[in-house]
């Protein structure tokens, strides 16, 4: 088992690649299934932490689509602040379009909810949320949650893509704080 520090804080891994990847395929597989017939969908990923999970997924959606991001912020430190800030906009028209939400991790719920709340404004033909990790212990809101690669228990985690305060994002296998 590896250890990595960052900041003040220990982490072992958790999760390595090879299983993320094999959860990811299976997801992959579903999507590419369910929308077979939907024109052009939109992959939204949601910045930063989905920046991994996104470019993996992608590699493994066979479907004519668009890829975009937007960036929100939520999480400071390991507490979740509930206060989810638009730190860069979407620019595709998703008007009619069926958008295929992709995130990193859904702990309480609160960012789908208030992403889910913008986006329907601009009049969507569907929202499918797409999202690499659950926590469903956190999650009490009411949007059902399309696609969920892996479920995991209340615990903070850190490297694919998701940081401990701006750190780990670079690494490959998920880690748990030890
Ligand atoms: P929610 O709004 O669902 O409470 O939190 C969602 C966001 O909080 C995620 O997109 C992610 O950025 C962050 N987050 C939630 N749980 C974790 C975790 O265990 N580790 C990290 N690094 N970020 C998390
Ligand atoms: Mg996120």
């Amino acid at each position: 088992m590896e250890r990595i520090t960052l900041h003040d804080k220990t982490f072992r891994t958790y999760i390595p690649y090879a299983e993320i990847d094999k959860a990811i395929s299976k997801v992959a597989q579903q999507i590419n299934r369910d929308l077979m017939n939907e024109d052009r969908p939109v992959f939204l990923g949601i910045l930063n932490g989905s920046f991994m999970f996104t470019s993996d997924l992608m590699k493994k959606i066979d479907l004519n689509c668009m890829v975009t991001f937007v960036k929100l912020a939520s999480y400071s430190g390991t507490e979740s602040t509930g206060d989810v800030k638009e730190v860069l906009g979407l620019c595709a028209d998703i008007t009619g379009r069926t958008v295929v939400v992709v995130e990193d991790i859904v702990d309480s719920g609160t960012t789908i909810v208030k992403l889910v709340e913008d986006l329907k404004k601009k009049n969507p033909k569907q929202i499918k949320i797409c999202t690499l990790l659950l926590k469903p212990d956190a999650y009490k809101q009411e949007i059902p949650l399309d696609y969920v690669c892996i479920r995991i228990p209340n615990d903070f985690v850190v490297g694919y893509g998701l940081d401990y305060n701006n750190l780990g994002r670079q690494y490959k296998d998920l880690y748990v704080i030890d």
